[in-house]
């Protein structure tokens, strides 16, 4: 059979990024700062559920200068003659679209430029955001209860998901943190049993208590869903554990590899399907 090659499928195009000003820094703990972005080319953005993320685009490292995107044939767009800025994956952790504000929260691990950024960031400061979050998970509500476990970097992800739990969901939640100190309110409807864990040692891998938490789990009777995100390596600890020892099926578990330790910019999507 002769087979005439395919027209190449049209390149998905991506929504513009948009250039926003930070409007409030808060410290709201010792590890975690919340920036408010606004503006008004936040119009339009839209929310599709909890543990969705954005990318906001960091200036040199060198420099100190952020690019900005400037108007192209399909809206604005980074300049083809220059490096495209360096971004990582942020929670939209509140987005208030009547006020055109969003609230990102920041963990100071110490290392990365987003890090960096985000401890030095200052109110009227020019920030760009990718175009559209991108990624929710949308809880099963018919579910009778979750098991989640997170690190910092997933706290603001966790908080957006207990807000979005019915109140018919029992909720048991496991979030490691540095110390007390990095502890949150988490309102949600659903009835919630939060562990906090205290690493308290700045050395040790963020989340190794997970994995000894999940271990030691009972898992409820009836129809559930355990959703997890972690550094790359515990996600995928905990990931074997669910599959292998504790036989959950595949389509009732949620990983995500939100960071890994030594990898700059790790993959948005590292779902664990691997393990
Ligand atoms: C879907 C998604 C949502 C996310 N939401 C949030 C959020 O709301 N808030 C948030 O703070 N993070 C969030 N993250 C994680 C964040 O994208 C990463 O932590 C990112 O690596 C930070 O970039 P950086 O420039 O600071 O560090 P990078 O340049 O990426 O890494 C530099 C070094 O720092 C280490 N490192 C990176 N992150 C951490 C960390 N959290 N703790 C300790 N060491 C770290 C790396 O291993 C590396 O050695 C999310 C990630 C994903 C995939």
């Amino acid at each position: 059979m002769i087979t005439s090659p395919q027209p190449a499928a049209p390149r998905r195009k991506r929504p513009s990024p948009r250039i926003a000003k930070i409007v409030r820094v808060s410290r709201l703990t010792p590890h975690m700062i919340r920036i408010t972005f606004g503006g008004e080319s936040l119009t339009g953005l839209v929310s599709k559920g909890p543990a969705e993320h954005v990318r906001i685009y960091l200036p040199n490292e060198q420099t100190g200068v952020l690019t900005l995107p400037v108007p192209g044939p399909d809206g604005l767009q980074f300049p083809e003659d220059l490096e495209r800025p360096k971004s990582r994956a942020y929670t939209p952790r509140h987005w208030s679209p009547e006020i055109n504000e969003l609230d990102v929260d920041f963990v100071i691990h110490g290392e990365g430029p987003a890090s960096a950024w985000a401890a030095c960031a200052k109110v009227g400061d020019a920030a760009v955001i990718s175009g559209q979050p991108s990624g929710a998970y949308l809880p099963e509500a018919t579910a009778d209860w979750y098991v989640i476990l997170g690190d910092e970097a997933a706290l603001p992800a966790i908080a957006t998901l207990l807000e979005a739990l019915p109140s018919t969901i029992e909720a048991f939640v496991y979030i490691e943190v540095f110390n007390e100190r990095e502890e949150q309110e988490l309102p949600s409807l659903a009835t919630t049993h939060i562990t906090w864990l205290h690493r308290g040692n700045e050395h040790d891998l963020p989340g190794l208590l997970l994995v000894d938490a999940m271990r030691n789990v009972d898992i409820p009777q009836g129809d559930g869903r355990v959703w997890v995100s972690a550094e790359a390596s515990i996600m995928r600890k905990i990931r074997k554990q669910l599959l292998e020892e504790r036989d959950l099926d595949r389509s009732d578990i949620r990983t995500q590899g939100y960071w890994k330790q030594g990898d700059l910019n790790h993959a948005d999507n590292d779902m664990g399907d691997d393990t």
